[in-house]
């Protein structure tokens, strides 16, 4: 058994419709146009009985489209491909006229934003480390959400369709698991998706589950409570109904489990990526014959904690949990997973930090914030800072640049630590002129997708682009108009270009972009100073393109709720300027003069009051800073001519310098040391 090889008939038994349908994309050498032998590799090493490790997240941005394509032999099918973006602004008529319209593939909609994001990021740097893992996921077959700006009416939330039986790399597979729910037995089909390495030798399995098929009840019966089976993997964090979300964890957690015993593999560790996964637990416990077997289980299961805020933990009524949960999970929910033992909530984030040995904070910052508000578990919380994916965020002319100065770099791509000895070319000057001339690329890259809005590469251009919350200030920057217009009527003009969706059912979120679009609308008279433009939809493809192309990315959160964030660490693999408040990652690089840094800083043993915003305050104090950076911009570029002596290009440097340690790969290095124990 140990040593019995995957074989490639075995890989195609598996597989749901192999000869009708991915015959011509899956043969003995090609997997979707990629090399088939890692498949095989990769199903070998896991089911031998070698330790492995199973990582459970409720999405992964995997960003195809920008990052390791499949191909297809067939034209892709409409429904996966996208889109046209439409772009607010405070140049009227060109919102009218015009749509962004860019001919690319759908990215696989499994992910809403930062945390899939980063366990996408984290797939891709296991493959390339080689590491014994397999990801566990759903299959939302509606994904996120389709984002609209309507005029004067904000964001209007729309349904995204999709097709996962004709998506590059995604194979439904001929096992289904059962989970026995109070509402009657729910059969789960399971997908794989292949993450591969950067240089294709290696991959390593995505398991996604699905409840819409036809075994599953389609309809809701208003009368008995039941929701409609088929539809329960719809729409990633549906929240709308409680006992939706649930059912949605009880499919990754308990789904999960059952998928890997169903597949066979031999995982030894469970990672719970946020508490979404922690009915994983009980899973484990209600399987053990002998329970009081459970602490030394409890040495196989960690977990990632990815926010202070909160909203971000999931707490349910036992009731509730009661109408879904068979009794004996019930059970074991109550024994595992209450803040207090009076308390009538279950609080997923509790069971986790109670029956994990290892947990991780995603920043140092984080650390400290997680032992406050979890001080009987200090003990067990260390801190794992997070990183992104460097060869997905990494652009073409960096690359470019990187592979010229090989004799610094050397094999950066195996190597992103690498990275670092940019330094050793601070002081040339040829260097210093490519560097910039590599981000001119980038920004004219960029002026030309959005060329109808007449925006210029040598115009100071700024970029916020994230997730919509509260805690994250999106409007921070239109605080006082006023400002904005002197600075531009003082130093030069601006272009100030936005992102970023707001969940459907969060009306703070909304209240924000309504907020955004006013402001955009009142700069209509000073377009010619200031030109600012809000893109639709959001998505990994806009994350590459505005991190690596923007002078200036402004993060401005309100410590200390920005567990870590990593939009930011994009832009330093590109040499791309920060202007943020001292949370999250950035105070581990504050002293490397990589930007600058202002606002309200957090200090002491008080988390304080997420909707204590600051603006007023903080609103000063980045007007003032811009007043700095806007300045130092335009004596570094003026009338196309580049000052390669500016300190602009040794803060560029420094950027570079730093993704050397925000990137995956150092992290999942540290993850397989400090939360495998693999070496
Ligand atoms: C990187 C990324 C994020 C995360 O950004 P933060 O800075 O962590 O908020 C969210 N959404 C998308 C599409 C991204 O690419």
């Amino acid at each position: 058994m140990a040593d019995k090889k995957y074989t490639f008939q075995e890989f195609t038994q598996d597989i749901e419709q192999y000869e009708s349908r991915y015959r011509q994309d899956i043969n003995l050498k090609s997997y979707f146009g990629f090399p088939l032998s890692p498949i095989l590799e990769s199903e070998t090493q896991l089911s031998s009985l070698q330790k492995s490790i199973a990582y459970f997240s409720m999405e992964y941005g995997l960003a195809p489209s920008i990052y390791n394509s499949f191909s297809l032999s067939q034209p892709m099918n409409d429904k996966n491909q996208f889109f046209k973006h439409e772009v607010f602004s405070n140049y009227w008529l060109c919102d009218y006229l015009f749509k962004v319209e860019i001919d690319k593939m759908l990215d696989i909609p499994i992910y809403g934003g930062g945390l899939g994001v980063l366990a996408g990021d984290t797939m891709k740097s296991v493959a390339d480390l080689g590491c014994p893992v397999v990801g566990i996921g759903v299959l939302w077959n509606k994904g996120y959400f389709k984002q609209k700006f309507w005029y004067k009416r904000g964001q209007v939330p729309d349904e995204l369709e999709w097709d996962p039986w004709a998506y590059p790399g995604l194979v439904p597979l001929k096992k289904i698991v059962t989970i026995d729910t109070q509402q009657g037995p729910l059969h789960l089909r399971l997908w794989k998706y292949y993450v591969y390495s950067f240089d294709k030798t290696k991959a390593i399995p995505l398991i996604l589950l699905d409840s819409n098929l036809e075994e599953n009840q389609d309809r809701s019966g208003r009368e008995d409570g039941k929701l409609p089976f088929r539809r329960l993997t719809d729409q990633l964090y549906r929240s709308d109904d409680v006992l939706w979300k649930i059912f949605q964890r009880l499919i990754l957690g308990v789904g999960g489990m059952k998928a890997l015993k169903a597949l066979g593999y031999h995982v030894d560790c469970y990672h719970l990526n946020e508490g979404h996964a922690a009915f994983a637990i009980l899973e484990k416990y209600i399987n053990l014959e002998d329970k009081s077997q459970m602490n030394s289980y409890r040495d196989k299961f960690v977990f990632t904690c990815h926010t202070p805020v909160a909203a971000g933990h999931d707490r349910f009524e036992i009731k509730d949990i009661n109408k879904i949960l068979k009794p004996e999970y019930v059970e074991a929910a109550q024994i595992f997973g209450k803040e207090s033992p009076h308390a009538h909530q279950i609080n997923l984030t509790y069971m986790s930090l109670n029956n994990c040995s290892r947990v991780n904070a995603v920043a140092a910052k984080h650390g400290e914030v997680m032992r406050l508000q979890f001080p009987q578990y200090a003990q067990k919380i260390g801190s794992i800072t997070n990183g992104v994916h460097t060869h997905t965020w990494t652009s073409q002319s960096f690359q470019n640049l990187f592979d010229k100065y090989s004799k610094a770099f050397g094999d950066w791509r195996a190597h992103p630590e690498n990275l670092k000895e940019i330094m050793t070319l601070s002081s040339n000057s040829k260097f210093r002129a490519d560097i910039f001339e590599a981000h001119q690329v980038n920004k004219r890259n960029l002026m030309n997708i959005l060329n109808r809005w007449r925006v210029s590469e040598d115009i100071f251009t700024i970029g916020w682009a994230r997730r919509i919350a509260g805690y994250k200030r999106p409007a921070l920057i239109f605080h006082n108009v006023e400002r904005i217009i002197q600075l531009a009527q003082k130093y030069g003009q601006l272009q100030i270009i936005l992102a970023g969706k707001a969940h459907p059912n969060d009306n703070i979120g909304a209240a924000h972009i309504d907020e955004i679009l006013d402001h955009i609308d009142q700069l209509n008279p000073y377009k010619d100073l200031v030109r600012v433009l809000i893109l639709e939809n959001y998505d990994t493809f806009f994350g590459k393109l505005l991190t690596n192309s923007v002078d200036v990315w402004l993060n401005n959160p309100l410590p200390p709720f920005e567990a870590s964030g990593t939009s930011g660490m994009k832009a330093i693999h590109n040499g791309v300027l920060q202007l943020s408040t001292l949370d999250g990652w950035v105070v581990e690089a504050a002293d490397k003069d990589i930007g600058w840094i202002f606002g309200y800083e957090h200090h002491g043993s008080e988390i304080g009051d997420e909707r204590n915003l600051r603006l007023d305050e903080d609103s000063k104090a980045l007007y003032d800073r811009l007043e700095e950076v806007v300045g130092l911009y335009y004596q570094t570029l003026s009338q196309g001519k580049v000052n390669v002596d500016s300190p602009w290009i040794d803060k560029m440097i420094h950027c570079v310098a730093q993704s050397a340690f925000f990137n995956t790969q150092r992290m999942v290095e540290e993850y397989r040391e400090k939360m495998w124990q693999l070496k």
